[in-house]
């Protein structure tokens, strides 16, 4: 692999970077990883070797066919690059178990961040996962419902929408649109369509979206800048720009010796974080946290008045195990439960963002029953006593590919399809014949081979 001259010209000028082992590098395989989902606690992967940085994260062998595992479509894990893993060591440093908090993950698909923000959250704190490209806001919804948490909100709004939501969120994760080079080794199509051209571009396009969303946190909110390029004009040079024209600082955290990661300071004295493959096991990547010390008010929320719909919370509560819930038609066919304190953030947002994921899609009402969403199946709120069955990994596989499981006598009704105890979807049973109730754009479309 030749990586282009000019970035490794670039990157004489950096703390810590080794030209000759870098090259090298590029010359292993990429790494893969994983990172557990907290709340879906399974065996999997524990005896794997842990990310430093990232206690859920874990480094595998070799590249299983995800596709292949049910346990992935149960959300128990989310397939993830080791070295963004960062982020969970640093939000953990800045936020300190911090409650209730509101958090922006502006450019979020497919969802690395985003679940990994999640995880980190209480329930009363809301993250808006947030992808301006629709159809990759679609991949988004999907992931974030595998996880499975009702406090993660997705919408597909170009950023300067939340420019209008002046100081309201207490932290903003901007993991910027790049030119990739830190994922070479990944792709090699990265490396073929690199240009210099393209750098500039994209460092155009980093300042544009920073400065629509820089009103949107608050007085001492934190930002978060990240990218998978090695260029400074997309990394050090952001900072420099972010201190000239806002007057940001940037935080630093600890970080101990024998990780690897490499603490850069920029042209200004602004702090971030790299990593090269060579000194770290992960791909190519940068991370810079900052404050915002400019005065600005907070967002007023608006008076309002309750959307709680008592018969929707009648014929759809008995899904969940969470009671300090707000049941409400936010569409047509929307029904969904929202976290009773996240109400105010509803009324708020809905005029100014685009959502395609509110709370907790419920399903709809069916005369007297109630259709059951597929994100009720995926969802940790889920009542765990909901009637279901526990299938093996060659009957989940048939399940997840809309195919008969072939399991005799299934009580009738809506059953609970569980796999390592984990909700992956529904069926109902009408006593002659079982119905799949899987998404058709969720089904498994790669063949089984004999053994599964
Ligand atoms: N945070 C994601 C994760 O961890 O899975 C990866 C994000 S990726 C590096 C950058 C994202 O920015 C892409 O999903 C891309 O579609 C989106 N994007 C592209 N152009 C954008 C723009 N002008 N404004 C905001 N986001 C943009």
């Amino acid at each position: 692999m030749t990586i282009p001259p000019s970035i490794l010209i670039d990157l004489q000028t950096v703390t810590g970077f080794d030209a000759g082992s870098f090259v090298g590098a590029h010359e292993q395989s990429p790494v893969t990883s994983i990172r557990m989902n907290p709340n879906k606690e399974t065996c999997l992967f524990s005896a794997n070797e842990k990310v430093k940085w990232c206690a859920d994260g874990r480094y595998l062998n070799e590249r299983p066919v995800f596709t292949l595992d049910p346990a992935y479509h149960a959300g128990a894990y989310y397939v993830q690059e080791a070295s963004s893993m960062f982020l969970d060591h640093m939000l953990r440093e800045l936020l300190k178990d911090k409650k209730g908090i509101r958090v922006l993950d502006l450019c979020a698909a497919p969802g690395g961040k985003s679940t990994l923000i999640a995880s980190l959250l209480d329930k009363d704190s809301l993250l808006i996962s947030n992808e301006v490209i629709r159809a990759r806001a679609t991949i988004l919804d999907e992931n974030i419902t595998r996880w499975g948490q009702m406090n993660t909100w997705v919408s597909a709004n170009d950023p300067r929408d939340f420019g209008r939501l002046k100081g309201y969120f207490d932290v903003i994760v901007v993991d910027a649109p790049c030119s990739g080079s830190g994922l070479f080794r990944k792709d090699v199509r990265v490396l073929e369509n690199w240009t210099e051209a393209n750098v500039q571009l994209c460092c155009e396009r980093q300042q544009r979206i920073l400065a629509d969303v820089w009103p949107a946190l608050k007085q001492d909110g934190v930002l978060i800048y990240a990218t998978c390029s090695y260029s400074l004009q997309e990394d050090e040079q952001i900072l420099d720009w972010l201190k000239d024209s806002y007057n940001a600082s940037t935080i630093e955290v600890p970080v101990p010796e024998g990780w690897g990661v490499v603490a850069v300071q920029s042209g200004s004295g602004m702090a971030g974080y790299r990593f090269f493959p060579d000194k770290v096991k992960g791909e190519g990547f940068f991370i810079a946290a900052m404050t915002k010390t400019e005065h600005t008010t907070d967002q007023d929320y608006p008076r309002f008045r309750t959307a709680h719909d008592k018969k929707i919370q009648q014929q759809s509560a008995y899904l969940l195990s969470d009671s300090d819930l707000v049941f409400m038609q936010t569409g047509n066919e929307d029904f969904n439960a929202l976290r009773a304190s996240h109400e105010k953030d509803w009324h708020l947002l809905q005029k100014l963002v685009y959502f395609r994921k509110v709370g907790l899609r419920l399903g709809v009402p069916a005369g007297k029953d109630w259709l059951p969403a597929h994100d009720i199946a995926l969802s940790i709120d889920a009542n765990e006593h909901l009637p279901g069955i526990e299938v093996s990994k060659g009957r989940a596989l048939h399940f997840l590919r809309r195919e008969e499981m072939g399991i005799p006598d299934i009580q009738k009704g809506w059953q609970l399809v569980r796999y390592n105890g984990l909700g992956l979807g529904w069926i109902k049973s009408l006593g002659n014949r079982v119905n799949n109730y899987l998404p058709k754009h969720w089904r498994i479309r790669m063949e089984l081979t004999e053994e599964e």
